[in-house]
């Protein structure tokens, strides 16, 4: 660290992102719960239709794709902002709705840049352990008063919490705004977006990564109340209006147009996930029950390091995290049923060594 950084991050731990090879024909990804499909090349070529001339800058409304995106959710477009990627937004919610009177609180084990996103706007948060079956104990969050982060289904768990618990939560903490955090949301069938006109403290976020294969594109949105969205607005005409580049709004817009193709994969996806659940069963893992494009396994016979190190030998890439709590556990990213049968016998392999 210069010694010109300011003192006020000194406790400041950057997130850690998974690998990003550059050379992707070494390995199997399945680690950072991207789609295995890229767009549609009907959407991709829709896309180039769409672009604004690159000497323009990119319209800062996100008007058209603001549009149609409300189209699909059952929204107004003035009830949706649009953000580079999931993480802006979440990021606005810490900047514009915690503080010392509202500090943010989240579970111990769950998406690992919400305490990156509260140091960073200095926030003071309460990490609350999940029970020990790794589900979210929704009387833990009932009318505690702070504003709450809670990702469903829980990363890197998949376990999905009901929609029920969810509104109990958000109607017990009417002073404070409750986060949903739906990146994943699309693989359980899960949302809480239609209690958006029912409780004006509820700010849901959602993400083109996954089911809508564009993580490089880096496009997420916010869905609340017409006046959380105004904030979080004013928050983002403060920074960068200009955050969601031209080419990322075109793709965003084909890509909605291409919902059939969406569908599709998330059916595809769930498949597999449902495959390699039961296959890594069979090979003695506990596998957490997932409503995500991921699952969360662990063996009890091959500690979660050595099976992380030993996969990558092989060129399969998954997640692991050094946490004390789960530090047995891979998080493996449900790709195509092929890039999952090379996983599965690459664990073969593994389990006769072991
Ligand atoms: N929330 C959760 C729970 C995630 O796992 C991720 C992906 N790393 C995100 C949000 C952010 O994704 P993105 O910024 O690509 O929308």
């Amino acid at each position: 660290m210069s010694r010109y950084f300011s003192s006020k991050f000194d406790r400041l731990t950057p997130y850690t992102p998974g690998e990003q090879p550059s050379d992707l024909s070494r390995f199997v990804k399945l680690n950072t719960n991207e789609s295995p499909f890229p767009p549609s090349e009907a959407a991709m070529e829709c896309a180039r239709g769409l672009l604004r001339p690159l000497n323009l800058y990119s319209d800062t409304t996100c008007g058209d794709l603001r549009r149609e995106l409300a189209a699909i959710e059952h929204v107004d477009p003035d009830e949706l902002i649009m953000t580079n990627g999931s993480d802006e937004v979440l990021d606005y919610a810490f900047a514009c709705f915690c503080d010392r009177d509202h500090p943010a609180a989240f579970a111990d084990i769950t998406y690992g840049f919400y305490p990156v996103f509260a140091q960073r706007n200095l926030v003071p948060y309460t990490v609350i352990p999940l029970k020990d079956d790794m589900t979210i104990d929704p009387e833990d969050y009932t009318g505690i008063g702070k504003t709450i982060f809670i990702a469903n289904p829980n990363a890197p768990t998949g376990i999905t919490l009901s929609a029920d618990a969810l509104e109990k939560i958000i109607a017990s903490n009417p002073d404070n705004v409750v986060v949903v955090d739906e990146a994943y949301a699309d693989f359980s069938g899960v949302t809480c977006v239609p209690l958006i006109r029912k409780y004006p403290n509820l700010l849901v976020t959602r993400t083109f990564s996954k089911s809508r294969s564009l993580a490089g594109g880096r496009l997420g949105y916010g869905i609340a109340c017409k006046e959380l969205i105004r904030d979080l607005e004013t928050f983002r005409y403060s920074l960068n209006p200009y955050n969601i580049n031209s080419m990322t709004i075109a793709a965003g817009i084909a890509v909605l147009r291409d919902e059939e193709t969406v569908r599709a994969n998330i059916a595809v996806i769930n498949a597999n996930r449902a495959y390699t659940t039961e296959e890594l069963t069979k090979r003695g893992f506990r596998v957490l029950p997932s409503g995500a494009n991921f699952v969360f396994a662990m063996h009890p016979d091959i500690p979660g390091g050595v099976l992380y190190e030993k996969l990558k030998d092989r060129g399969i890439l998954v997640r692991h995290f050094t946490a004390e709590r789960i530090r047995e556990y891979n998080r493996i990213t449900v790709g195509t049923k092929e890039q999952m049968d090379l996983l599965l016998a690459a664990v073969d392999e593994i389990r006769k060594e072991n």
